[in-house]
Order: structure tokens, then C-alpha cells, then sequence
């Protein structure tokens, strides 16, 4: 590889519209766009030099709830789904909220989800466990072939010019929430000196810790919620309802609900089915900032019933 061709690949790390992707790249893995996703890995082991205090950890939780919040309410039900409405102001900051969590663009990221929808555990299923399961939760986005936006499913998406920006330039929010991370660690060491915390060790549990284990839970819905659970609907793909993974996914474990009426802004159709996201979108909703969040309609909630689950 050249100089010139090294440089252009470092940087399409930050700016998307560098990578050029043919069509007939196949599904081998993109090793010079797979760097910084093992470097991330590594710079977590980074907990050994740099410690813990506990306002470091209750931070990293934060930053998780924060921004696990930002991909299921918003990337997932709002940029993929629909499921209810806001300003164009909003939108934005809720596109900018949910690139934190380092998972790309909102645009890349609805385009590649509504077509999982689509085609859930066919053929053209891109991210379907009967692939593998590392395929389903990590392979599918490590390969040039995925690197690109599937334009056709989310045309409504690219007639705002602010979030095609920020699919572009998707590497510059994360950076950004990384420098907020040291100097948040760099204040607190400055004014409150008895925490005990500092820059780098905030950067370490804040930002990188926190991405990592987001990333990975996140990841858990295309993978484990498509094998591991309860399946309530008949909905023809392998979708399961995980008590477990709906607790640290903020609700998105109610994965055979979601595939069974994937327009309901709730995804715990049920009292008991915990979807903290939800409730959290009705706060929202309470103060006006969104509106028009679509219920699961009354006859959708017992259609399509797996038979056993019909009799219990
Ligand atoms: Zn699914
Ligand atoms: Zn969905």
C-alpha cells in the first residue's frame, strides 16, 4: 500500500464520503476500517494504569443509560421506525445524541435496520444469526460491502442536509463526547480533588468502557434477541422477547413484540414487560418535545398468537 493510499484510508476514518465502495466487494472483513474498533478494545485495558474511583464508574453508568437511551428511542424509533414525531430542531439534536454512542450515522444506521426488518433472517437478512452468530453481532459491519448507506430505504431521511452531515462526518461527534469525557475527569481532579478522578482516567471509564460495553449490548439485539427468549407472535423470523436483554437494552429485549408490530413507539406491549425507554419518551411527550407516539392497536396485541402463549 502507498503512502498517498495509506493516507486516504486514515482518512475515511473521518470523513465517510472518502470510502469508495464497488459492487463487487464481497463480505471479507475491511481490516483498515476494523483498526479503530480494535484499538477501542484495547485502550479499555487502559483501567489497569489509570484506576478507578467511584465517581468514574457512576459516570461510565450514566454514560451508558444516556446514550443507550439516545439508540433505542431515538436511532431505532424515531430514525428507523417512526414511531412518533418532533421538531426538525429536535431531530437534530436526537441524531447528534445518538452518534455519541459511536454507531455511526443515523441515516447508515436506519438504512441498514429497516432493511433487517425486511428481510428478517431471509437470505438478504444482513446481520441474521443462521449466518453465524459473531456474523450477526459483529461481522455484518466490519465488511466494506455494509460500510455503505442503503439509500433506497431511507430517502425521507436524506432530505434533511444536517443529518447527511452528520452520517458524513459520523467520527466527529464521538471525538467531541471524548474531549467533553478528559475535560469533565481534568475539572473535577481540579475542583474536587477528593474524588480522586482525573482527564484520563474519565476518558477511560466515561467515554471508551462505557462505547465498548453500549456497542456490545446494543449488538445483542441483532444476535441474542434472535435466539435466545421466548417467542409470543408467529412472525415468521427468529425474533425473541428476553426479559434480560429488554433490562440492559432500556426495553429493545422485547424483540418478537418489536418484529410482531414494529410502528409501536412501546415495545413492552405489556404492564409487565419493562421498557424503560418507553416511559421515558412519555416524559418527553409530556413536555411537548414529541408527539404522536403510536400505541400497539388492541386488535395487533393478541393476533398471531404462538399457540401456546394463547392458552396460558
Ligand atoms: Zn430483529
Ligand atoms: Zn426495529
Amino acid at each position: 500500500m502507498s503512502w498517498q493510499n495509506l493516507f486516504t484510508k486514515v482518512f475515511a476514518w473521518f470523513d465517510n464520503s472518502n470510502v469508495k465502495i464497488t459492487d463487487n466487494v464481497g463480505e471479507s472483513i475491511d481490516w483498515m476500517r476494523v483498526i479503530p474498533f480494535i484499538l477501542m478494545h484495547l485502550v479499555c485495558l487502559l483501567v489497569l494504569v489509570v484506576g478507578w474511583s467511584p465517581v468514574a464508574l457512576w459516570v461510565a453508568l450514566a454514560s451508558y443509560l444516556l446514550r443507550m437511551f439516545a439508540i433505542t428511542a431515538f436511532y431505532h424509533r424515531y430514525f428507523s421506525h417512526k414511531s412518533f414525531k418532533t421538531s426538525r430542531f429536535a431531530q437534530f439534536l436526537f441524531g447528534v445524541l445518538g452518534a455519541t454512542a459511536t454507531q455511526r450515522g443515523p441515516i447508515w444506521w436506519a438504512s441498514h435496520h429497516r432493511r433487517h426488518h425486511i428481510y428478517s433472517d431471509k437470505d438478504k437478512d444482513i446481520h441474521s444469526p443462521r449466518k453465524g452468530f459473531l456474523w450477526s453481532h459483529m461481522g455484518w459491519f466490519l465488511c466494506l460491502k455494509n460500510f455503505s448507506t442503503q439509500e433506497h430505504c431511507v430517502r425521507d431521511l436524506f432530505k434533511f442536509p444536517e443529518l447527511v452531515l452528520l452520517d458524513r462526518f459520523d467520527t466527529l461527534v464521538p471525538i467531541i463526547y471524548g474531549f467533553f469525557m478528559l475535560f469533565l475527569g481534568q475539572y473535577l481532579e481540579y475542583a474536587y480533588p477528593e474524588l480522586q478522578t482525573n482527564g484520563s482516567q474519565m476518558l477511560i471509564w466515561g467515554y471508551f468502557v462505557s462505547t465498548i460495553v453500549l456497542i456490545h449490548c446494543t449488538l445483542f439485539i441483532n444476535s441474542l434477541a434472535h435466539i435466545w427468549g421466548r417467542q409470543r407472535y408467529q412472525t415468521g423470523d427468529d425474533s425473541r422477547n428476553n426479559g434480560f436483554l429488554a433490562l440492559i437494552t432500556m426495553g429493545e429485549g422485547w424483540h418478537n413484540n418489536h418484529h410482531h408490530y414494529p410502528a409501536s413507539t412501546r415495545q413492552g406491549f405489556f404492564w409487565w414487560e419493562i421498557d424503560m425507554s418507553y416511559y421515558l419518551l412519555r416524559l418527553m411527550s409530556l413536555f411537548g418535545i414529541i408527539w404522536d407516539l403510536k400505541p400497539v392497536p388492541a386488535n395487533r396485541l393478541y393476533s398471531n398468537l404462538i399457540q401456546k402463549e394463547a392458552q396460558s
